[in-house]
């Protein structure tokens, strides 16, 4: 297997292999970029088919998260990790346990958090035997952290509404129309917000019950799951997938604005570039859904301060930022010439790749 020259290795700062005979445990911390601070982000249990599998994943993840803690301002580098097996079959709480003695054994190099197939009880286990964990049940009033997801729609509404100011002059997204793909956990409370201020929904999921009830409290119309594509709507939210917005739907899209809380929405780079040329303002996808990831990175700073800092409105105040960030996104972009999604990049790789003299990498 290749390492050095793997397609995603980009620089990666480590690479470390965990096993416990024991357990089972098998897993991949990747330590993308520290330069900003320690790497935060989530473990991901999955069942791939092959080493190579977990190893292009957790690469291509821990990069990610390097951009998404720079572009939000975080004291924080990028960095993920993968348990290779089954979590249904597979996942103990003594594996967990032996995940986090590993953790322990980085030195805080590496702080884990919860991500698909991982949760708050995980992280308790693994907080058995570090304190280089986050996604813990909430230690006290008013203090940060708990579930992310609401989190990340308050990200996701403060980057929607941030787009349709740029686009389409509005202050509010009073009539607005938005098409939502995905009712889950982010998706849902989107669209609670959007509806408490007026926006007019239409929504697509493959669980009928969340349709249902959307239609029901939100006054939602709901539409197939391909149609969600072709819906006459000022704004796109994806909510569910990645690599959505690709060659088959571009071409669909009759929206103004994308910008909704799914991971990776561009299938490749070439989609970014293809949105601005359809002009369509595309809300990085990164910048939106760093919510959740805030909301963290405060219950992190409760912990390490004994609850001095961390607050959950000092996480709010942050998630509000998003806006800022966008607007010096939108503005690069159209001084630059390029798509958002480059911008958003060069904005990210300004600051964790020349965190002291804030040299422009792109310049
Ligand atoms: P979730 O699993 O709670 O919700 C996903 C929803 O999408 C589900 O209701 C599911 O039924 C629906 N769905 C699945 N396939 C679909 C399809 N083909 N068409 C329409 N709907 C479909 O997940 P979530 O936590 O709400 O996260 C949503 C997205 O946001 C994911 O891409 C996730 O990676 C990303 N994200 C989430 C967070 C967070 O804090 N939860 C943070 C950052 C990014």
């Amino acid at each position: 297997m290749e390492f050095f020259t793997h397609p995603e290795f980009d620089n990666h700062e480590q690479v470390v292999l965990f096993s416990d005979k024991a357990t089972g445990l098998r897993a991949i911390v990747a330590i993308h970029n520290t330069n900003l601070g320690p790497a935060l982000g989530g473990c991901r249990m999955w069942n791939y088919a092959s080493d190579e599998e977990a190893l292009t994943d957790v690469l291509r993840l821990s990069r990610g998260m390097t951009y998404k803690a720079a572009i939000t301002g975080l004291p924080l580098g990028g960095g993920k990790s993968v348990i290779i097996g089954d979590a249904k079959k597979d996942k103990t709480p003594q594996m967990m346990q032996a995940m986090g003695r590993m953790v322990e054994k980085l030195n805080g190099l590496y702080i884990v958090a919860e991500d698909v197939n991982t949760d708050d009880q995980d992280m308790v286990n693994i907080h058995r035997y570090t304190g280089h964990v986050v996604g813990l049940p909430v230690s006290g009033q008013g203090t940060a952290g708990g579930n992310p997801s609401p989190m990340t729609a308050l990200g996701v509404f403060t980057g929607l509404k941030t787009a349709v100011k740029h686009r389409l002059g509005k202050n509010s997204v009073e009539g607005v129309r938005v098409a939502v793909q995905g009712l889950g956990n982010v998706g849902y409370s989107l669209c609670e917000r959007l509806h408490e201020e007026g926006a007019i929904l239409t929504v697509t999921d493959i669980d009928t019950g969340r349709i249902q009830k959307a239609v029901d409290q939100l006054d939602a119309t709901a539409v197939g799951l391909d149609e969600i594509y072709d819906v006459d709507a000022d704004v796109f939210a994806p909510c569910a997938l990645g690599g959505i917005i690709n060659d088959k739907t571009l071409a669909r899209l009759k929206v103004s604005v994308v910008a909704g809380a799914a991971n990776n929405q561009l299938e490749t780079g070439r989609h970014g570039i293809a949105l601005k040329e359809k002009n369509v303002l595309y809300a990085p996808d990164y910048v939106v859904n760093a919510g959740g990831l805030i909301n963290v990175y405060y219950e992190y700073l409760a912990r390490i301060t004994k609850g001095v800092q961390g607050r959950e409105e000092d996480a709010i105040r942050h998630i509000h930022s998003i806006r800022e960030t966008l607007e010096e996104i939108f503005l690069r972009a159209q001084n630059e010439n390029v798509c958002t999604a480059e911008a958003a990049d060069r904005v990210a790789e300004k600051r964790f790749l020349f965190p002291e003299n804030g040299q422009d990498k792109a310049a």
